[in-house]
């Protein structure tokens, strides 16, 4: 963890020739799921309403996932405000070369220029709001960016699907249903969470990413 939390949470002494196993946990989706503050709530258990949104950086935590340690890394990613549209072979505007997923045209809020966590990532948790038809709508091109990658490169990194702000009930546009089915059409797991509500939830799922990425 770093700049935005302070220091990390307490962790015990270890030799300097034992490192800890690393697993990198990158999330995705769109502006305003709730990325940051699912991020923050992991690392330190606290709802933190606002936060800049075009704010991303990765964090370290060492996490005990079934009496296993781990250094569990999370990328906090923010895209910028991206554009969608034309009719190329692989929709949603974007194309592929080689490994390198790339997108040019217009009109919505979505992946951006993907490489820096495409590389990086060992799980991703690809995060929507319940109460956002349109965040919805933004995963399932986060899931296609995925599918292409694990294609491309054929290495294929645990994916959980997280419908967030499960606190918005009242507020639903998302219905559970339609959550699993997408997780189901993509191979992912699915959770439905809420950052300002219970941490143990919040947690579960980070750690998930964790056992999903041991079981490989
Ligand atoms: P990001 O752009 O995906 O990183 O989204 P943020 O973490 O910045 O959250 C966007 C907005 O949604 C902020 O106003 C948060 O306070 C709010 N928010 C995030 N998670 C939850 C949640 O679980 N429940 C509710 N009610 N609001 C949330
Ligand atoms: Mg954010």
């Amino acid at each position: 963890m770093s700049s935005m939390f302070g220091k990390p949470r307490a962790s015990s002494e270890r030799p300097a020739q034992s490192p800890l196993p690393e697993c990198n946990v990158a999330i995705l989706g769109c502006r305003g799921a709730g990325k940051s503050a699912l991020t923050v709530k992991f690392l330190t258990k606290r709802f933190i309403s606002e936060y800049d949104p075009n704010l991303e950086d990765t964090y370290s935590s060492e996490e005990l996932v079934d009496q296993q340690p781990v250094l569990l890394k999370v990328m906090d990613t923010a895209d910028q405000v991206r554009h969608w549209g034309g009719d190329d072979q692989l929709g949603h505007g974007w194309t592929m070369t080689g490994l390198q997923l790339s997108h040019s045209s217009p009109a919505q809020d979505g992946p951006g220029n993907c490489e820096r966590y495409l590389c990086w990532a060992s799980a991703f948790l690809v995060v929507y709001s319940i109460d956002s038809r349109q965040s919805f709508e933004g995963c399932q091109r986060y899931l296609e960016v995925l599918a292409l990658h694990a294609q491309g490169c054929q290495r294929r990194c645990p994916v959980l699907l997280l419908g967030n702000k499960l606190d918005m009930e009242q507020y639903r546009q998302v219905l559970s249903a339609e959550g699993m089915s997408l997780a189901s059409r993509f191979g992912c797991l699915f959770h439905e969470v809420s950052a300002c509500q219970d941490f143990s939830r919040v947690q579960h799922v980070f750690h998930e990413a964790v056992r999903e990425v041991r079981r490989q």
